[in-house]
């Protein structure tokens, strides 16, 4: 998924403009893992194997995301780590 594609990507909820921020690339511009925060309601959606997981609040699997918010707790800014946990 390419940074310029992500950065036209919307909060399914409210149509905000989503904050990006990228943890590792497979090339440059192309981003392998990353994670995308909604500034008005605070949802983050990770972005796993180059896939935004942007899905309905009860069709998300918390015990799926745990691991990449755990892999990537040291990148997370302080308000999504406080949403991650
Ligand atoms: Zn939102």
């Amino acid at each position: 998924m390419t940074t310029h594609f992500l950065s036209k990507l919307c909060c399914p909820f409210d149509k905000s403009d989503l904050h990006l921020q990228v943890f590792t690339e497979k090339e440059p511009d192309l981003i392998h893992e990353g994670l995308l925060a909604c500034p008005t309601c605070n949802r983050l959606y990770p972005i796993i194997h180059g896939v935004p997981i942007m899905i309905p609040d009860n069709y998300r699997e918390a015990q799926l995301e745990q691991p990449f918010f755990v892999k990537w707790e040291s990148q997370l800014s302080l308000e999504a780590k406080e949403k991650a946990t």
